[in-house]
């Protein structure tokens, strides 16, 4: 096992990974940027080296500054956590390069899912079922007419490179189909430096669902059940829950089995999140994500399971100590993301926290690095707090987490606690009948009706 693991990341996720070290005795090296010199992950690290200034080309998503900081530290891996370098394979291949252990999967499946149209044929070719659409990437506008008749319409357009929701465009017509193919193009290539575009069937009323997997490198693979991240703006998810409520666990153990023989047969190891669209009944593939998830603790919560854990084992070369039969699924989680931001207009609310104080309690868990005084700087994501609850039952989760939310108290900055206050009291939420789009059509209507509070 390793004695100290550098984690390349910040905030609560650089927080989680360093709680998991600790618990195993593995030391651990905070790395900042000169705007989170003060920050939990740095105070809390055994080690702390400062990498740049602060925005995060310069300092976080810094290669060379990260490694350099394992070797004089004598980390022996380095954990990357989630966004920042976490998908880069380049920066996997350059950490093994150096001598060094890249907690997460090898850089060749990194490499494969971060190329949306190559994971797509992967994933159909290892018999994971995809959003009917084009056979890769699409050349120009006139291929991307043809392909849409041929699909039927609505279409949506979507990035090779894409993530965080840019570079997506739906299209209700061939005259859209022209001008979104420009604007998809144009974004992609603004955002990720790659203008490649592949189409899709836009399906009208599905839910987000997606498998957790982890897998070792002795061909071991195993489910842990699916979480339904269906509440989204702007295709970012702001809370999900497991199980999700559209599933019986038949059609969980068979999307499971489809998924972990898919995955074995690529060879995939350490942690990964296969995402779906649900829709009548149907599963349809769209990404793989090849890292840890922002939504992992729900499915901590019902399976007892550490992941970042099992992560770290599984890069050490250990075997999973478990099988598929020995996961087993314990009543519901549910996670609302807080966000410094104006939970009306979504502007980021920047600024130093006067005042904090934590919910607490039976089956509720904090997963965020703020205290009163802490400084949430403008150069990085606005995810300040991951409020997570556990109940036996759906219902005692909805009231646990309106209880928790009520408690909680961040005062100095705006958050979106007042949005997820508001949603979970909605008859919808509390029946579980929700799509990716009910939350879009919520929000307009609050704004509306309750413009100037919160
Ligand atoms: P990104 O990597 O940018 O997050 P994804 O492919 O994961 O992109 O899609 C993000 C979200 O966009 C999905 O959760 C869903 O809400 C929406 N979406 C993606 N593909 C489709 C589709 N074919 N039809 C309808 N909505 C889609």
């Amino acid at each position: 096992m390793f004695e100290k693991i550098l984690i390349a990341n910040r905030g609560e996720i650089a927080l989680r990974v360093q709680r998991a070290c600790r618990e195993m005795g593995i030391k651990t090296v905070a790395v900042h940027s000169t705007a989170d010199s003060e920050a939990m992950h740095v105070r809390l690290a055994d080690e702390a080296v400062c990498i740049g200034p602060p925005p995060g080309r310069d300092s976080y998503l810094n290669k060379a500054a990260v490694i350099s900081a394992a070797i004089i530290t004598n980390a022996e891996a380095i954990h990357p956590g989630y966004g920042f370098l976490s998908e880069n394979a380049g920066f996997a291949d350059m950490v093994k390069d150096h001598g060094l252990t890249f907690i997460g999967p090898s850089a060749e499946h990194i490499r494969i899912m971060g190329d949306k149209v190559q994971a797509k044929i992967t994933a159909k070719q290892a018999g994971i079922p995809v959003v009917p659409g084009s056979d890769g990437a699409v050349p120009d506008e006139n291929a991307a007419v043809e392909i849409a008749d041929g699909i039927g319409y609505p279409v949506l357009i979507k990035a090779s490179a894409g993530g965080g929701g840019r570079g997506m465009k739906v299209a209700q017509t061939r005259d859209d189909v022209r001008e979104s193919f420009k604007v998809a193009s144009g974004e992609a290539k603004a955002a990720f430096g790659n203008g490649e575009v592949y189409m899709e069937k836009y399906l009208a009323h599905p839910r987000h669902i997606e498998i957790q997997v982890l897998g070792d490198q002795h061909g071991n693979v195993v489910h842990l059940g699916e979480r339904d991240c269906s509440l989204q703006r702007k295709h970012q998810k702001i809370f999900e829950e497991c199980p999700s409520p559209a599933l019986n666990p038949k059609q969980r153990d068979e999307i499971g089995k489809v998924v972990t023989t898919a995955l074995k047969k690529l060879g995939y190891y350490n942690a990964g999140t296969v995402e779906f669209l649900y829709e009548n009944g149907k599963f349809f593939f769209i990404e793989m994500n090849t890292r840890l998830q922002v939504e992992h603790p729900i499915t901590e919560m019902i399976t007892g399971l550490d992941l970042v854990r099992e992560q770290i084992r599984i890069a050490a070369g250990m075997e999973l100590g478990f099988t598929q039969k020995d996961v087993e699924f314990q009543g519901c989680a549910m996670e609302c993301r807080i966000n410094a931001e104006n939970p009306r207009t979504f502007a980021p609310s920047p600024g130093t926290i006067t005042g904090y104080h934590a919910p607490g309690g039976r089956r509720v868990r904090v997963d965020s690095a703020m205290y009163a005084g802490s400084k949430i700087p403008p150069y990085y994501d606005s995810l300040i707090s991951k409020l997570i609850v556990q109940g036996s039952t759906r219902n005692e989760c909805i009231m646990r987490m309106r209880r928790a939310l009520h408690e909680y108290v961040i005062d100095g900055i705006q958050t979106t606690i007042p949005l997820h206050q508001a949603v979970l009291d909605q008859q919808a939420i509390m029946d579980g009948a929700y799509d990716i789009h009910w939350l879009e059509d919520f929000v307009a209507q609050w704004v509306k009706d309750s413009p100037a509070k919160g």
